[in-house]
C-alpha cells in the first residue's frame, strides 16, 4: 500500500469501522475486564501467547487505538499511553535506571520533571546532572560510566531552547545510555525525534495532541521492546493507565493535529516577529526567529515551522510583565499549553516556582519571562489583545 502522509495517518491510523455494528466512529470501551473463551485461552493470554485484552490497567481497546495512531505519527514500532504526561516521564526514566545509576538532563525543562529528577529519584540512589543540552561539550563532560539516560526536552519548556537530537543520540549511544526526549512542544507535526536516533519520544498528550484542554494523558513511543518495558513499569506495575474516555478525547484531538498546528504555529511565527520588532518588548525566544541561538538547528531538525509556543520578556521587568499579564482579555491566564485557545503563563511564579531560584535562572527562566501558547484564533485578534495590554 502507498505510504500515507502523516496528516492522513492522524485521521485514520488506529481506526477501523467496528466489525459488528459497522460504526465508523470508534467505540469507547469502558469495561475493566474482558471475557476469556476458556481456561486454555486465559492461560495463553497470560503467557502472552494469545492476543486479547485482559484487564484495562494493562490494556484497553480505546487506549490501544490511540497508541497505534501515535506510533504511526512518530514512525515508531509501538507506543504506550499513560494517565498523564508526568506518568510517561516517570516511566521513561524509571524503566532504564537502578540504584547507583546516573541521569544527564536538560537544565531548561518542565519543572515537575526537574522535581522528579531532583527530589524523587535520589531517594532511590539515582542522581542527575543538569546541563545546558544545547552545549554538546557540557553534555559530554557530564556523562559518566553510570549514566543510563540522557533526558532532553526540545524545544524546552519554557525557554524554547533547541537541542541537537542527532548529536545527543550519538553521545548517549557511544556511552551505552538511552536518549529519552520530551517532544511535547514540537508534537509529531514539527519533529520526529526517533528519526534522529532517540530511543523514546514522549509527550504530555494533555497538550497539543488533545488540543482542547479537556483530557489529561501521556504517551511514549519507541521500539516494541522498549515500549513493552515502559508498559510494564509505568502502566501495569505503577498503575497509571490512560482512561478510555481520555483516550477517545485525545484521539479525536489528534485527528485535527495537522490543521491546528499549521494555523497555530503560523500565527506564532507572525506574533513572534511582531513582538521582536516592538520596542515595549525586551527579548523574544522563538526558534523561528533568526535571532534564536539555535535557529539553524531548528530549521534542520523541525519541519513545517517551529511550534505554537513563544516566550518573551516585557521591558520594565517583572512589574511591567505582571501588568501586561493582568490586562489581557482574550488570551487566558492559565497553565497548560497546546489548546485551541491561547494561554499565557508566568513560569517563575507558577509552573517553574518549584525550581530552586539559582537553577531556574541558570535555565534561563527569568523573573519577567512570560510563556504564550498560541491557539487557533484569528491572529489579528491575538495581537490586538497583546498590543492593548502592552500599552
Ligand atoms: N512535559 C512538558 C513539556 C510539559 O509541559 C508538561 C506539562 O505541562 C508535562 C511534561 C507533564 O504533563 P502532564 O501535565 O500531562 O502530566
Amino acid at each position: 500500500m502507498r505510504v500515507l502522509h502523516p496528516a492522513t495517518l492522524a485521521v485514520h491510523a488506529g481506526e477501523a469501522p467496528d466489525p459488528a455494528s459497522k460504526a465508523l466512529e470508534p467505540a469507547i470501551v469502558l469495561s475493566s475486564a474482558y471475557a476469556f473463551e476458556s481456561a486454555d485461552d486465559a492461560a495463553a493470554q497470560f503467557r502472552g501467547e494469545a492476543e486479547g485484552h485482559i484487564y484495562t490497567r494493562w490494556s484497553n481497546p480505546t487506549v490501544r487505538a490511540l497508541e497505534e495512531k501515535v506510533a504511526a505519527l512518530e514512525g515508531a514500532e509501538d507506543a504506550v499511553c499513560f494517565a498523564s504526561g508526568m506518568a510517561a516521564v516517570a516511566a521513561s526514566l524509571e524503566s532504564f535506571v537502578v540504584t547507583g545509576d546516573h541521569v544527564v538532563a536538560s537544565q531548561s525543562q518542565y519543572a515537575e520533571s526537574v522535581r522528579l529528577l531532583r527530589e524523587r529519584l535520589p531517594r532511590f540512589g539515582i542522581t542527575t546532572t543538569f546541563v545546558d543540552t544545547t552545549d554538546l561539550d557540557a553534555v559530554r563532560s557530564a556523562m559518566t560510566p553510570k549514566t543510563k539516560v540522557l533526558y532532553v526536552e526540545t524545544p524546552a519548556n519554557p525557554t524554547l531552547a533547541v537541542s541537537d537530537l542527532a548529536a545527543l543520540a550519538g553521545i548517549a549511544h557511544e556511552r551505552g545510555a538511552r536518549l529519552v526526549v520530551d517532544g511535547t512542544f514540537g508534537t509529531p507535526y514539527h519533529q520526529r525525534p526517533l528519526e534522529h536516533g532517540a530511543d523514546i519520544v514522549l509527550h504530555s498528550a494533555t497538550k497539543s495532541l488533545c488540543g482542547h484542554g479537556d483530557a489529561i494523558g501521556g504517551v511514549a513511543s519507541g521500539s516494541r521492546a522498549l515500549v513493552s518495558l515502559l508498559r510494564e513499569t509505568g502502566v501495569r506495575t505503577a498503575g497509571a493507565p490512560m482512561s478510555p474516555l481520555s483516550a477517545m478525547l485525545i484521539a479525536r484531538g489528534v485527528r485535527t493535529l495537522f490543521l491546528r498546528m499549521e494555523r497555530a504555529s503560523g500565527s506564532a511565527m507572525w506574533l513572534a516577529e511582531k513582538l521582536a520588532a516592538d520596542s515595549r518588548i525586551e527579548v523574544v525566544h522563538y526558534p523561528g526567529l533568526a535571532t534564536h541561538p539555535q535557529h539553524a538547528l531548528a530549521q534542520k531538525q523541525m519541519q513545517r515551522g517551529f511550534g505554537a509556543m513563544i516566550a518573551f520578556e516585557v521591558r520594565g521587568g517583572l512589574p511591567a510583565g505582571k501588568r501586561v499579564y493582568d490586562r489581557l482579555e482574550l488570551i487566558a491566564r492559565a497553565v497548560s499549553l497546546g489548546d485551541v485557545r491561547s494561554l499565557v503563563t508566568h513560569p517563575a511564579s507558577t509552573t517553574s516556582a518549584s525550581m530552586p531560584k539559582d537553577a531556574r535562572l541558570a535555565a534561563g527562566i527569568t523573573d519577567g519571562l512570560m510563556r504564550l501558547s498560541v491557539g487557533i484564533e484569528e491572529r489579528e485578534d491575538l495581537w490586538s489583545d497583546l498590543d492593548r495590554a502592552l500599552d
